[in-house]
């Protein structure tokens, strides 16, 4: 197995699977753009496969993480020793969450916001056709952060080249930089993100140059899992203890499908006039 850019990381934590047999088994695969990205929005597919021995999580990164802010003890730390570690501490996630394989890409930012980048495309195209998972979790195309929707479009075009059969049974968008709770109920998939509390806080943990310099994304996370739980609905007592929104992107990943664009429009819209409805319902 090998990818484009020489800093590439493969990382299996069974030290008796090959890289290929390790993807081949992938049955939850998280697409992302950043080290603890995964972590953050994909803790229901890594919950789904620790409880299931024939399911197997495997985690991609496509950036290599080298423009991250850093204070603190990582003040000092040029971008390649930044780089450094943020790749080690995806490699400890990966191990504690038991993931199948974790692959880190180590692209420049700037190569997922263009289409058409040679080893980011060739890269996306030999991942998704080494392996058949039957859900894919992306970041979703409503997010605010340019690098999270670039990632999920150069995603979203490699998945497409495949021949439809071989395609992702299910892709979901899920929400990291702007929730989802916007959506209409019926328009949002709830992910049962309450599971494995402990491990879930060790996962986020994980990313401690992240962590450190004074953004709680570990914090930020689990509350808001907890508060998505909560908000969902006012009537029903909580029955999940934790929920990540996700967009059900499946149609869009369809021959003669909406595009990304004209799909996503439609959910805003949807939005409007739910407000809309409500507010001259109760006039
Ligand atoms: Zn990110």
């Amino acid at each position: 197995m090998k990818f484009s850019n020489q800093l590439a990381d493969i990382y299996v934590p069974d030290p008796g699977l090959s890289p290929e047999d390790a993807l081949r088994r992938v049955t939850h695969l998280c697409v992302v753009a950043h080290q603890d990205d995964i972590e953050i929005m994909a803790q229901s597919g890594i919950s789904d496969c620790l409880e299931q021995p024939a399911k197997a999580f495997g985690g991609v990164v496509v950036t290599n993480g080298a423009g991250s802010p850093r204070s603190g003890r990582y003040g000092s730390y040029t971008d390649e020793q930044m780089q450094a570690v943020r790749r080690e501490e995806q490699r400890t996630a990966a191990k504690l969450g038991k993931y199948s394989i974790q692959l880190q890409l180590a692209h420049p930012s700037a190569d997922v916001k263009r289409s058409g980048h040679a080893g980011v495309a060739s890269d996306l195209a030999a991942i998704f056709a080494a392996c058949r998972p039957e859900v894919v979790y992306l970041h979703n195309p409503a997010d605010k952060h340019d690098t999270h929707v670039g990632v999920l479009l150069r995603c979203l075009e490699a998945i497409m080249a495949l021949p439809q059969e071989s395609r992702p049974a299910r892709a979901l968008g899920c929400e990291i930089w702007r929730d989802l709770d916007w959506l209409r109920d019926a328009d949002k998939v709830a992910l049962d993100s309450g599971r494995h509390p402990k491990l879930a806080r060790k996962l986020l943990a994980a990313f401690d140059s992240q962590i450190s310099g004074g953004k709680r994304y570990d914090l930020a996370a689990v509350g808001r899992r907890s508060a998505n739980a909560t908000f969902f609905s006012s009537h029903a007592t909580d029955q999940l203890s934790g929920i990540t929104w996700a967009i059900d992107l499946t149609p869009v990943t369809r021959d003669g499908g909406p595009s990304v664009q004209d799909f996503t429009a439609s959910l805003i819209a949807g939005l409007a006039s739910d407000v809309s409805q409500r507010l001259s319902k109760l006039r």
